[in-house]
């Protein structure tokens, strides 16, 4: 088992990315990273994708929480892993608007995926109204001990930070801010979990090259799921080396 959490500069392509979008991962693929690096493309690029990555892992945005079955277009952990993916992102806050999702879902999710032999990345943050009411560190406490589930371990589990406020906006939290909730998010797992002190942390929301080192000096911040700055290499790539 690990001791200290791994770097991790993830990748959420959303749903961005037709085929033309692979020479980014050419591109990825071709640097010195050295870190790990993951990139979730859309369900239609996984299998390419795979083929194109290189060392750089490949993740899938969400699967059911099923094994198989009659779930008109949904996506199983075990055809991620099938795919070749080695990683999904569970609970992220446009999953949880955008298809109701909750903690148990997510929960659900997570065990499937693990059971799958798939790492979880689990997104959890605050809305902008939430944090306005002084409710921010109650509700990531909430999300974390609701959206993980009791088989999470340091290998195959990473929790991502991102204010819902900060995605796709330009905004982000003060340094202080993200300071705060990453050292209650450590806390908490080092109470629950025995491994709880290595298991990779993310921030994200607006992370760009201009300000993902700055970030990255934060404590138990290991690293960050970014969105739009992982679409093209010439800004994911600045991040990596921010990172590594
Ligand atoms: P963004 O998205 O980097 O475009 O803000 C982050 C995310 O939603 O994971």
């Amino acid at each position: 088992a690990p001791h200290s959490p791994r770097k991790l500069a993830a990748g959420n392509w959303k749903m961005n990315g037709l085929t033309a979008a692979l020479s980014e991962l050419d591109a990825l693929a071709a640097r010195d990273n050295g870190c790990d690096v993951l990139i979730c493309p859309p369900f239609t690029l996984l299998t390419p994708a795979v083929a194109h990555a290189g060392e750089i892992a490949i993740g899938g945005q969400d699967c059911h929480a099923a094994e198989s079955g009659a779930h008109t277009g949904d996506i199983s952990a075990a055809m991620l892993k099938d795919a070749g993916a080695s990683h999904v992102i569970l609970g992220h806050s446009e999953r949880r608007a955008d298809h109701a999702e909750t903690d148990a879902s997510v929960r659900a999710k997570a065990v499937a995926a693990h059971e799958a032999g798939l790492i979880t990345v689990i997104c959890l943050g605050e809305t902008e109204a939430e944090r306005d009411a002084g409710d921010t560190l109650r509700v990531i406490e909430t999300q974390l001990a609701g959206s993980v589930p009791d088989c999470a371990t340091a290998s195959n589990t990473v929790i991502a930070y991102e204010p819902v406020w900060a995605i796709g906006t330009g905004r982000t939290p003060t340094n202080d801010e993200i300071a705060q909730v990453h050292a209650r998010l450590r806390e908490k797992l080092v109470e629950r979990f025995s491994d709880g002190a290595a298991f990779t942390l993310l921030y994200g929301g607006s992370v760009k090259p201009g300000n993902a080192s700055v970030i990255f000096d934060i404590e138990h911040v290991n690293g960050a799921l970014v969105g739009g700055a992982s679409l093209k290499a010439a800004d994911f790539g600045p991040i990596i080396d921010a990172l590594a």
